[in-house]
């Protein structure tokens, strides 16, 4: 009883030191950010950074509005976090597999097997996970950057619609048969 008091009153008083040694933050204004606009090259810079007008759109497609760039933008975020919680449960998963390897030694040989092709399913997973992280980190910088919903290869537009359906997509639909086909 005593010690989970103590341990809530430290969270709390390290949550107050937080706020306290870092007075700007939930207090950024558009002029303070044209200011420290050094200082927030490395944060995603939110929806906000990006203007509309900008993305590109196919032949026959309706401009971008700002709304629709903050469903995307908030869905490449929601993305980020459920990966880099997937890849953080999957090395969990792994160096815990790691440790009863170690200390099995009563294990059969079925046992040992079966251990193996999880580890192995656990590393599978998270590597799946980096590549589609990295895609994510790609596709948000490019957004709040520079080349979002153009081709990598051709240099067109992608399109809204392949865009918002596949945020991450680099190519343009004729681009990605090609190199399926290759
Ligand atoms: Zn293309």
């Amino acid at each position: 009883m005593a010690d989970k008091a103590t341990g809530v009153g430290t969270a709390t008083k390290r949550a107050r030191k937080a706020v306290a040694a870092d007075p700007g933050e939930g207090t950024v204004t558009t002029t303070a950010r044209q200011n420290t606009s050094i200082d927030t090259v490395t944060v995603p810079l939110g929806a906000e950074s990006v203007d509309p007008a900008t993305l590109p759109v196919r032949p026959g497609e309706e401009p971008w509005t700002s709304e629709e760039v903050h469903e995307l933008h908030t869905e490449l975020i929601r993305d980020l976090e459920r990966l880099q919680n997937e890849i953080g449960a999957a090395e969990a998963a792994i160096s815990g597999l790691m440790r009863d390897s170690n200390d099995g030694a009563g294990d059969d040989q079925v046992d040992a097997g079966t251990k193996n092709i999880s580890r192995e399913s656990e590393l599978a997973l998270a590597n799946n996970a980096r590549d589609s992280l990295a895609q994510t980190e790609h596709a948000l910088a490019r957004l709040e950057g520079v080349g979002f919903g153009v081709c990598e290869s051709c240099g067109q537009a992608i399109g809204k619609a392949r865009m918002q359906a596949f945020p991450r997509a680099t190519l343009c639909v004729q681009c990605k048969a090609k190199q399926e086909r290759r």
